[in-house]
């Protein structure tokens, strides 16, 4: 609503400093409070800190695509759109690095100052709209960080690590296997030339072939 003084330079107030520099504030002033008018908007943008839970997140500094539309709605602002973030971190059963994108989408409200909504929801029910410009940050690190898994896979069957070796087993051929020898059998076994007759933890498994 407060219209720019014509020249910007001379003692502007904080907000008026700047307001590209931070690419995550939208400057409301271009869309308008007409109810029905709308922006899109495309751009990327720094996570100013790292973005996780524990195994995956996105780190501080990465690009996050912005491509959202902005819509006057009564009570303020509505976003929607989609929000595309580019996640690093390790597979909860093998360890292997995991890179990928998260895109997701987004719709949110933010309010106006002394609006209906604003006056209606707890404090932090409701996004709010500062002044003149609206803040996407905090919108697009709680979107993201929700979708953050807890427990990230390098593939949906990633078989995890071997229990034996700890190597991962989908790099293993497939009849990957440990002859577990009880240390304290080893000796007599070398000792006595025989081979034990069972072995633990392998029961269906039998070296004599019935008929087939
Ligand atoms: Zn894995
Ligand atoms: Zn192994």
């Amino acid at each position: 609503m407060s219209a720019a003084s014509p020249s910007r330079s001379g003692a502007a107030s904080p907000d008026a400093r700047r307001p590209a520099a931070n690419p995550w504030r939208v400057d409301l002033r271009e869309l308008g409070r007409r109810a029905g008018s709308m922006q899109e908007l495309d751009r990327t943008a720094p996570t100013p800190e790292d973005w996780r839970v524990e195994l995956i997140g996105v780190p501080a500094g990465t690009e996050v695509h912005l491509r959202l539309r902005l819509e006057s709605v009564m009570e303020g602002v509505l976003v929607t759109g989609e929000i595309d973030a580019p996640v690093t971190g390790s597979c909860a059963r093998c360890l292997e690095p995991i890179e990928d994108t998260l895109s997701l989408d987004v719709q949110e409200l933010y309010a106006y100052e002394g609006s209906t909504t604003e006056a209606t929801s707890e404090e932090d029910e409701v996004r709010r709209i500062e002044g003149d410009h609206l803040d996407l940050e905090a919108l697009a690190r709680d979107t993201v960080v929700l979708a953050l898994p807890l427990a990230p896979v390098c593939t949906e069957d990633c078989a995890g690590l071997c229990a034996g070796c700890g190597q991962r087993l989908d790099d293993l051929p497939a009849d990957h296997a440990h002859e577990i020898v009880d240390a304290r059998w080893a000796g007599l076994a070398a000792k006595f030339g025989a081979t034990p007759t069972s072995s633990p933890g392998a029961p269906g498994e039998s070296p004599t072939t019935e008929e087939n």
